[in-house]
């Protein structure tokens, strides 16, 4: 269907924003064309996120919009790719006719097929097209679940993940100089979750938790080096689980099918399964390291608290080129609520975890800190003054750079939502949560405080906020100048692209005259600094450069290049 033109919007994690890059890729190797802009569009396309309700209802608030685009465009096709599309199934199409494709998130692979075929189907609708039965409320119906099949056994699962061959076919061009704010890449490792958490709707939708061959991810790893990345995130929902076992792999087609990992008991501080014929996490990250030397920033999300092994910490201290970050989500600072949420560890290990990463990991005097996010669910059913409170203390304790805190939502389908009633008030909710991130803040500050006077290194990503808002603000002025691209992709300045957003709106005093670019320290820290001319910005982006740390807020530092490179890069 070569010749339509796509708009891909993408709710939720960054699993979800790899989909979107991995499909997109595949669409335009088909001759499709992407457009920033939806009322452009000839097909709509909104991969989306179940996490939590309001995620959701900001993607049915926008199929409500559709409607009416459809009655003057009926050609247009919609598609609902992810979890919405995988928890809802035929339901949303019911519910919302304008929606034409449906395709779950281990079904991607489809997509091109449901797209050409709910093209053509729209055209046979519009050629029966009746004031009774208007083309602009009929769906398309083209529909691609796992369903039932989403947990299937880990035979089953090898000898059908098709899936395996999206992460693969991805089309990798080389990153020229106009385009520096791709050089940093998400690669997936795991997919899909064995956790089971009772709030949680990820192992309904993505399915059962399989780990990629280490040899696809080395060699994705390896293209997108050779191309130009410089930064690399590794992604799963438990990436320290990661394990493959070769002498069990399944290979179809001359292909080495993603495995179920192996079930073990837990509690272990490195690898049971350690040995020649395993690459477990710890190995894997030290062969990216040694394999693809031109990966400047080895980074992986989201850890999980328990079985993170020494093993690990180990490949972490001893390798320079992985990131001191670590992103293990607490959930409660409560032994109760964290039993009764299947987490699977009591808040003495968590914090013992913590400990003993920065026992191996925290070294301020060589520049290097250990940086530590969370995450918190604040008024989990059943949650008591008293547990809150321990959560409280737990969030203190840990120190944490920053933390993702959410209200509790009730997930159909889960645990949780069918046997735990929802019993905080939202009121109730909303304090706590706004406690948590009252607490989180004043931490941030103290720990940003901490950096300045420090030199680090910092992978420039793009425009600001502040300078992103000054454009748009210039533009409306019908100044001339290039603005920032619609959509929150990617930025451009005299042409060029400078990358993505990235920082939170935290604002210092504007100097006149100059540019303000923001990035990131080896730590995930937010940096912004100013440089003396607009014209210079092009060519710091896409860069890792040493930024002196000259003040701090409590969500970004705020720096000036170091003497010596400021001078080099002029
Ligand atoms: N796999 C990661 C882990 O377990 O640590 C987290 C992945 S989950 C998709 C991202 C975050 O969303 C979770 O850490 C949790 O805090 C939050 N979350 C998940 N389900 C939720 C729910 N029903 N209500 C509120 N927050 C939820
Ligand atoms: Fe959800 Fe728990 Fe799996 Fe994380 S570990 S994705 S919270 S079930």
């Amino acid at each position: 269907m070569s010749g339509r033109t796509v708009y891909i919007e993408t709710f939720g994690c960054q699993m979800n924003e790899l989909d979107s890059e991995l499909v997109s890729g595949q669409l335009l190797a088909l001759g499709y064309t992407f457009t920033t802009s939806p009322v452009k569009a000839d097909v709509v396309l909104y991969n989306t996120c179940s996490v939590r309700e309001h995620a959701e209802q900001k993607v049915w608030s926008r199929l409500g919009e559709l409607r009416l685009r459809k009655q003057l465009q009926p050609a247009l096709v919609v598609g609902v790719l992810g979890c919405m599309a995988e928890r809802d199934g035929v339901d949303l199409i019911r519910r919302m006719p304008v929606v034409d494709v449906l395709c779950g998130p281990g079904e991607l692979d489809k997509l091109p097929g449901l797209l050409d075929n709910a093209v053509r189907t729209r055209e046979s609708l519009l050629a029966e097209d009746s004031p009774f039965e208007p083309a602009s409320e009929r769906s398309a119906s083209q529909v691609a679940l796992q369903g039932s099949t989403s947990r299937r056994s880990g035979t089953l699962a090898a000898a059908a993940d098709s899936l395996e061959l999206l992460d693969l076919s991805r089309s990798v061009s080389p990153i020229d100089s106009d385009e520096r704010g791709r050089r940093s890449a998400y690669v997936r490792i795991t997919r899909g979750c064995n956790k089971f958490c009772t709030y949680c709707v990820v192992p309904f939708t993505r399915g059962a938790e399989v780990h990629r061959p280490p040899q696809h991810i080395i060699d994705e790893c390896k293209r997108l080096a050779d191309a130009g990345v410089i930064e690399v995130t590794l992604l799963g929902q438990t990436v320290n689980h990661y394990r493959f076992e070769h002498g069990a792999s399944v290979v179809v087609d001359g292909i080495t099918q993603p495995q179920k990992g192996r079930s073990y008991t837990g509690g272990h501080r490195r690898d049971p399964f350690a040995g020649e014929t395993t690459t477990t996490f710890a190995d894997l990250l030290a062969r990216i390291h040694e394999e693809v030397p031109g990966i400047q920033r080895l980074r992986f999300v989201t850890s999980y608290p328990r079985d993170f092994g020494d093993d690990v910490l180990e490949v972490m201290r001893d390798h320079p080129r992985i990131c001191r970050y670590l992103h293990v989500p607490a959930q409660s600072g409560s032994d109760r609520i964290l039993k009764v949420m299947n987490r699977g560890y009591t808040t003495g290990e968590y914090l013992e975890f913590l400990d003993r990463a920065r026992s191996y990991l925290h070294q301020p005097e060589i520049g290097r800190p250990l940086m530590i996010s969370g995450d918190f669910i604040a008024g989990f059913p059943g949650e008591t003054d008293e547990d809150f409170e321990l959560t409280m203390r737990l969030l203190e304790r840990a120190r944490y750079k920053n933390a993702f805190i959410f209200k509790y939502s009730p997930r159909p389908g889960t645990i949780a939502f069918d046997k735990l009633p929802d019993d905080v008030p939202e009121e109730v909710k909303r304090s706590r949560n706004g406690r948590l991130l009252d607490a989180q803040n004043a931490i941030s500050a103290n720990i940003s405080a901490a950096q300045v006077g420090l030199t680090l290194n910092v992978f420039v990503e793009g425009l600001s906020v502040r300078e992103r808002k000054k454009r748009a603000r210039e533009r409306a002025c019908g100044t001339g100048l290039p603005t920032p691209a619609s959509g929150g992709v990617s930025l451009t300045l005299r042409g060029k692209s400078l990358g993505v957003e990235v920082e939170p709106a935290e604002t210092q005093p504007e100097s006149p005259g100059t540019i303000q670019l923001c990035g990131r320290t080896d730590g995930d820290l937010i940096v912004l600094f100013d440089l003396p001319e607009a014209d210079q910005a092009a060519d710091w982006v896409g860069r890792i450069a040493p930024i002196l740390i000259t003040s701090a807020g409590a969500l970004s530092l705020f720096g000036e290049p170091a003497p010596a490179h400021a001078a080099s890069a002029r």
